[in-house]
């Protein structure tokens, strides 16, 4: 293509939303073999909502819902914003029963235990000491990599959950198992349909998420893609682009947390959700500003016909 040809295409791109970091990168999306799709907020909304809250002990549920609050109150996940997110709801709930008083963000932070000793621990969960006692909240690697065995009422739960394409959080506090909540991230509207469309076209959709298998397969078959990788951690992303590259396919990468800008930078066509962290943006060849799935189809569709033309 003509100078001329690239600079009416990243224009016709612009307009319709999607930015084009240069010529190289328009060029290589007419070739793409492999689209490879986060999940958590570049297939679903992002917008993670507890759904379910399950208590296994005699513990009061408020006095568990403290707890839970009170070790993710330092973590910057998803998983924890929609965990703070609900026991705000639940404590505004019981404070106005009792009180008369005007309860406002004080009232939480009031409310919440003093949390020590906290560590993130990526793709796992969080851990810290609430009064003198270690709390564990994540998934289950998290807890039998810290010695904690699950049950087999607990395990049916989370199963149950992760049927249904939720996230099950499970929390151990003094070394006993208490209870467990389930998370639920809608898939974006238009999903099914652009993957539908990317396989007309030839060209072939792979999910890869930090989560656990069974969810991840239940996502995946709401949309429709075949092959799924799970329970990747943070770093293994950009391998698993690797692992596609290897033949010499040219592969395109999704994405929109920090989690996936290895992955993003690895992949021939890097694309990032316009709503994604900034760093995943400064990762991506292209940006979709309208965070409508549907422009990765805009994007292969506007270089099969920039280059193809003048061939
Ligand atoms: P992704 O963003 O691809 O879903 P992550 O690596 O961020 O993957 O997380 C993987 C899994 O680790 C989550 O599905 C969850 O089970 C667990 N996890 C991570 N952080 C937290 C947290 N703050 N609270 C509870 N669980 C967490
Ligand atoms: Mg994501």
């Amino acid at each position: 293509a003509t100078p001329t040809a690239v600079m009416v295409a990243t224009g016709v791109g612009a307009n319709n939303g999607v930015l084009i970091k240069g010529g190289d990168a328009l060029e290589r999306a007419q070739k793409v073999q492999y689209v490879i799709f986060d999940k958590t907020g570049t297939l679903t909304q992002g917008k993670a909502t507890v759904t379910t809250v399950k208590v296994f002990t005699e513990m009061d549920r408020g006095d568990f819902l403290r707890l839970l609050a009170s070790a993710e109150a330092s973590s910057e996940h998803p998983l924890a914003k929609a965990i703070l997110e609900y026991t705000r709801h639940f404590q505004f709930f019981e404070a106005s029963k009792d009180s008369e008083e005007n309860n406002d963000g004080s009232a939480m932070s009031a409310w919440l235990l003093d949390a020590v000793d906290f560590s993130a621990i990526p793709g796992r969960g969080v851990q810290c000491h609430i009064d003198g006692k270690r709390i564990l909240v994540g998934n289950r690697s998290l807890l039998t990599e810290n010695g904690i065995e699950i049950p087999t009422n607990v395990e049916n739960f989370v199963v149950d959950l992760e049927d249904k394409a939720k996230t099950g959080i499970l929390v151990a506090y003094d070394s006993e198992l208490i209870g467990a909540v389930g998370v639920a991230d809608p898939l974006k509207r238009e999903a099914a349909v652009v993957i539908e469309g990317l396989k007309k076209m030839g060209v072939r959709p792979i999910m890869v998420t930090g989560d656990n298998w069974r969810t991840a397969k239940a996502v995946a078959k709401e949309v429709d893609i075949q092959d799924i990788r799970a329970e990747v951690m943070p770093a293994g992303k950009a391998d698993v682009i690797r692992s596609f590259q290897k033949d010499g396919s040219v592969v395109a990468m999704v994405g929109d947390g920090i989690n996936d800008s290895p992955a993003l930078a690895a992949a021939d066509v890097g694309i990032a959700i316009g709503a994604g962290t900034d760093i995943a943006i400064e990762a991506a060849d292209y940006v979709l500003m309208k965070n409508n799935l549907e422009d990765v189809i805009t994007a292969i569709d506007l270089s099969r016909k920039t280059f193809t033309r003048i061939r």
